[in-house]
């Protein structure tokens, strides 16, 4: 099997590092990639937000299934252009992404097929959002109704700073705080059969303690020792097999990888928002816990017959994954910088710690930071305090001037385990 992978971050880095392992791929390429997938792909210059010119691409390297990674090109319609070209293709319509590309739009949906979710206005005027900031109350929550890489939500006690980001916004979401732990739950589809994969939990904050801004993730862990065992089952049944059937319904059937990200409220399972491709950094810890080879599932999916696919397997090992981003990411990340330490990771660590790249490029002979978020370092082992121990090592062995991570990934999870 030819693949294209769309992307060029982490997690795309993930799931060619999964492939290039898969005995049924013979060749592997990637659009536009960076500098560590270049070590498993082979790359290809090409815009993904530019639908023709990777329906083109795909057509031109007979890949027999194409995998859109990030919101941005689904929610611009890249996989209907690769679909349209007459290739299988792992992700939805356009008309299905905005699943993730409209938070009211997801909200309708969850309404219509009686899915669990905070309540909530959408609202257009100012009278409308101090009504909605009114009826909830402190803490606010406010969403910019667009797609906003993560940025796009204000949480605070702050009425003067919850109203300014809602007066912002074109068309903003307000809605009710949701207290307790979040998890996230990924699940691949083909419109009608929905396979679970294993919970994670991703880290949004900047700094240790959860203190700081907003980011697109530090750092994630999988699995979830304080979870309840029937979690999955209950997400199935009560949020991913409903909204499947809702999104089919309506005609805009869902297939590629549905993600919802859950708080778990003293209240019940919640949906805090559905996104509509593999969410970064919880790929890297979900993909390193999958035995079942990757790209059959996929192309099943791509191909409407997921129900032929047997149940998923997965290693007992535990994994964690911790981000290296640039100095003053989020703000203004400074790029340009030289990563040192990458071999010595591949000479002492792997394969049970690895460096996953992000942001980063070539640059002769050197390869240098080139975003925000610039590796994901990820390990396993046989429980969280291993693979803890394991991707902090491996952290120890990068050297980039300015560079930040968290130390407390999935700290208190492995203390819940051990
Ligand atoms: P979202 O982009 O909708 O995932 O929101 C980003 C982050 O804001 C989430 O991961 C939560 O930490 C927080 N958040 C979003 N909605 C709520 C809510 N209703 N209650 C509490 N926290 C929320």
């Amino acid at each position: 099997m030819k693949v294209l992978v769309i992307g060029g971050g982490a997690r795309e880095h993930a799931l060619c590092r999964s492939l290039s392992l898969d005995p049924d791929v013979t060749a592997l390429y990637c659009a536009p990639g960076n500098a560590g997938i270049a070590e498993v792909a082979e790359l290809h210059p090409v815009d993904p937000m530019d639908g023709d010119a990777v329906a083109r691409l795909a057509v031109q390297l007979k890949s027999d299934l194409v995998v859109v990674g990030p919101e941005a090109p689904l929610v611009a319609g890249v996989a209907d252009a690769v679909r349209a070209a007459g290739i299988p293709c792992f992700g939805p319509s356009k008309a299905a992404a905005q699943l993730e590309g409209s938070k009211a739009f997801a909200k309708d949906v969850m309404a219509a097929a009686n899915v669990p979710t905070a309540r909530s206005y959408v609202c257009t005027t100012p009278e409308e959002i101090d009504e909605a900031l009114d009826a909830f109350g402190a803490p606010y929550v406010v969403k910019d109704d667009g797609l906003a890489a993560g940025k796009g939500v204000v949480v605070t006690a702050d009425l003067a700073v919850a109203r300014d980001h809602a007066l912002a916004c074109e068309r903003v979401v307000i809605e009710e705080f949701l207290d307790g732990p979040e998890v996230s739950l990924f699940a691949i589809t083909d419109g009608v059969t929905v396979l679970p994969l294993q919970p994670a939990q991703d880290f949004k904050r900047a700094l240790d303690g959860d203190e700081g801004p907003n980011t697109g993730g530090m750092g994630a862990y999988s699995p979830l020792p304080w979870a309840d065992p029937k979690l999955v089952d209950e997400v199935m049944a009560s949020v991913l097999q409903p909204t499947v059937d809702e999104l089919r319904r309506r005609g805009t059937p869902f297939s590629g990888l549905l993600y919802a990200g859950l708080a778990i409220t003293s209240r019940g399972v919640r949906v805090i928002e559905f996104n509509a491709r593999f969410g970064d950094p919880e790929t890297q810890v979900v993909l390193a816990r999958l035995k079942t080879p990757l790209a059959s599932v996929l192309l099943h999916a791509a191909n409407g017959t997921l129900d032929a696919e047997p149940p998923l397997t997965w290693r007992d090992d535990a994994a964690v994954t911790v981000v290296i981003a640039s100095h003053n990411y989020p703000a203004t990340p400074r790029t340009g910088d030289p990563i040192e330490g990458l071999a010595e990771v591949a000479a002492q660590d792997e394969p049970t710690a690895y460096v996953l790249h992000a942001g980063t490029r070539r640059d002769g002979d050197t390869v240098v930071s080139a975003g925000g978020r610039v590796l994901s370092v990820t390990a396993t082992g046989k429980d969280l305090a291993q693979a803890r121990e394991r991707a902090y090592t491996a952290v120890g062995r990068i050297r980039l001037d300015g560079s930040q991570h968290r130390t407390d990934i999935a700290r208190k999870a492995a203390g819940a385990q051990g």
